[in-house]
């Protein structure tokens, strides 16, 4: 035991929600050699794959039964208002375990090519062994049963390690897996931080997998760490996302969509659209448009069911916030509204920053090449569409973006021109267990969701049997003549 402990705050006030034990080395360590016995010796990924499917439909289920529960304690420990947690965060990560419950088994058939007659082959999709979750602090509960849904279904022993800001639901998520059955050792919850234990987690070569979300900088450590007894990664890190908005778009949707699009999560969001570029002949209705309703959102507590943004995370990441709009300033980016701390007595012991807005920041500004994590967006101008996917592509991220255009086919020549994993049109944020999810260059490799998601936790394997007539293959011929 560590002896150590870790205060759990609420962001909205400041209050200490829970005092939890931290892991140490040891007990990760020991969390390891249990995940391995499990998954070397146990039934976990022996049993039938219609008796898996029980339990992780029973997994499921245990989360919508709870999910009043686990929607407030999830906005308490993060800040987000009870409606996102209530009507997308819980919901999501129920459905996340029933969508893989329906569908893996479908996932797993791999059909094997056809060779030449004196050959025949065999595909087996099996599970990689110890799989260790790493995620962060803005969608705690949701990223981690999109990732355990999957591993959990291929037949992996999971070690989660949620952020150290945010372990109460992952702790419940535990609860519920536990209650639902599954052999001791499949499922563990480690809370610690990253520096040491999260390090630990990943160097291990007991581990077989790392799936990690976060940030670049963490991600580039991760994958430093793995370097050393050479493990299967997947990396979802952060954006920089573009949202363009055409002439021809619907401009009331347009600003109520980019609104969601950045505003959602106090813009704690990977996807969030941080960048918008407006054509010119629209650009000041849709600025003017924006910041009147950007300077209309209620800031407030988290549970109260009126309240439209919540706090940000910690102080540390106010002050990061504070540092980037900081920095715009003082690069000569044009302040439209926000940028202060509310004035709002009531909000005064909490993490809370206003809805805030820039106006034509230069390409080669920070607030423009920065992912700031915040409530902050910059509004940019454009005149053709090719300016529009130059500036969109001008960043070293591409996780997602946004098209807002009443004409289809003008939208999809633009989605093709777009360096991003996920394109909306018309829309933001609009995730599918169909679909796969995961971005490109600094956002990362590997994918979320869907079948592609789900085979990202297992392992190909193939089996070559010699079908010649005379049973005697070439290889019978080289030695044996
Ligand atoms: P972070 O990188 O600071 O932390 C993520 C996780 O890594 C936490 O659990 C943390 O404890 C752990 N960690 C930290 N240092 C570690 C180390 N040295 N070794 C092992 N683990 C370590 O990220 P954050 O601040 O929690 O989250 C914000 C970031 O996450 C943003 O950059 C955001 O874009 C990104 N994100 C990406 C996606 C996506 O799907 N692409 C989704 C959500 C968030």
């Amino acid at each position: 035991m560590s002896g150590q402990k870790n205060k759990i705050i609420n962001p909205c006030d400041g209050t200490v929600l829970a005092e939890l034990h931290l892991a140490s080395l040891d007990e990760a360590g020991e969390a390891i050699a249990r995940a391995r016995k499990a998954f070397d010796h146990g039934p976990w990924p022996r049993f039938s794959l219609s008796k898996r499917r029980e339990f992780i439909l029973k997994i499921g289920q245990g989360i919508l039964e709870k999910a009043g529960e686990l929607a407030e304690l999830e906005s308490k420990n993060t800040g987000k208002p009870i409606k996102e947690s209530t009507f997308m965060d819980i919901p999501s990560s129920a459905k996340a375990f029933e969508f893989i419950a329906q569908n893996f088994e479908r996932y797993l058939n791999e059909d094997a090519p056809k060779l030449e007659a004196s050959a025949e082959a065999k595909l087996l999709r099996e599970p990689l062994g110890v799989v260790v979750l790493i995620v962060p602090w803005n969608y705690p509960l949701l990223i981690a049963c999109w990732k355990a849904a999957s591993a959990l279904a291929a037949g992996n022993s999971v070690i989660l390690k949620p952020s150290s800001l945010t372990p109460l639901t992952a702790l419940e998520l535990e609860k519920i897996i536990r209650a639902a059955g599954l052999p001791d050792g499949v499922f563990t919850v480690i809370n610690a931080g990253g520096d040491e234990v999260g390090k630990a987690l990943v160097s291990d070569k007991r581990v077989d997998m790392v799936s990690f979300t976060g940030s670049n900088a963490v991600g580039r450590k991760i994958l430093e760490y793995s370097s050393q007894n050479v493990k299967k990664i997947i990396m979802e890190l952060g954006g920089k996302s573009a949202s363009i908005v055409l002439a021809d778009a619907d401009i009331e949707t347009a600003v109520n969509g980019s609104l969601c699009s950045i505003f959602l999560n106090q813009g704690q969001m990977c996807t969030a659209m941080s960048r918008i570029f407006v054509q010119d002949k629209i650009y000041d209705k849709f600025l003017n448009d924006f910041a009147a309703k950007a300077q209309k959102i209620r800031l407030g507590d988290s549970l109260d069911h009126e309240t439209q943004m919540g706090p940000l995370i910690s102080d540390a990441q106010r002050k990061r916030v504070i540092d980037f709009v900081s920095k715009a300033k003082k690069e000569g980016t044009r302040l439209v509204c926000g940028g202060r701390l509310p004035e709002d007595a009531k909000l005064k012991k909490g993490f809370f920053f206003e809805p805030t807005v820039f106006a034509e920041a230069k390409k080669d500004s920070v607030i423009f090449k920065e992912e700031i994590f915040g409530p902050v967006v910059i509004i940019n101008k454009f005149a053709t569409p090719d300016e529009a996917v130059e500036l969109a592509n001008a960043s070293d991220f591409a996780l997602a973006a946004c098209i807002w255009s009443k004409d289809e086919i003008k939208a999809k020549e633009l989605a093709k021109k777009i360096n991003a994993g996920t394109i909306w049109v018309n829309t933001y944020g609009m995730f599918y267990n169909e679909l796969p999810f995961g971005g490109f260059k600094q956002s990362g490799f590997g994918k979320e969701l869907s079948k592609e998601g789900f085979l990202e936790y297992t392992r190909l394997k193939n089996i070559i049997f010699d079908k010649s007539e005379d049973g005697k293959p070439l290889v019978n011929y080289w030695y044996g003549g």
